[in-house]
């Protein structure tokens, strides 16, 4: 992945966990936590969503990013787009719930949509 994109995908995950960490309702619950603590104390969407969102900024950093955690392969530019925060290819993640869809009888999760 050429360096522009990935700047471009850095500044995007910090300019969001940025928003999460500082909105309005965070503020509101404490406003002397750090990030560490918020990533413990927080038990809600928010928290997950910043967990999510380390992982890919990590990835960044370890020149990860955009790369299947499942095969290795890059990630399809335009998935990348519409869901940033993805760990898997298209193809692994269609495997992916595939299988889900025979252990789980059908239901799906119901956490943060389908990353
Ligand atoms: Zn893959």
């Amino acid at each position: 992945m050429d360096c522009e994109v990935k700047m471009k995908y850095q500044e995007l995950f910090e300019t969001e966990m940025q928003r999460l960490i500082y909105s309005g309702e965070v503020l509101n619950q404490d406003l002397f936590l750090n990030e560490e603590d918020l990533r413990y104390r927080l038990r809600n969407r928010e928290a997950l969503f910043i967990n999510k969102i380390k992982d890919a900024l990590e990835k960044i950093r370890n020149n990860t990013f955009g790369i299947c955690e499942k095969c290795g392969e890059p990630i399809e530019s335009k998935r990348l787009e519409a869901r940033p925060m993805t760990k898997l290819c298209l193809s692994c993640k269609e495997e992916e719930e595939f299988k889900e869809n025979l252990h789980m009888d059908g239901r799906r999760h119901k956490s943060l949509g389908v990353y």
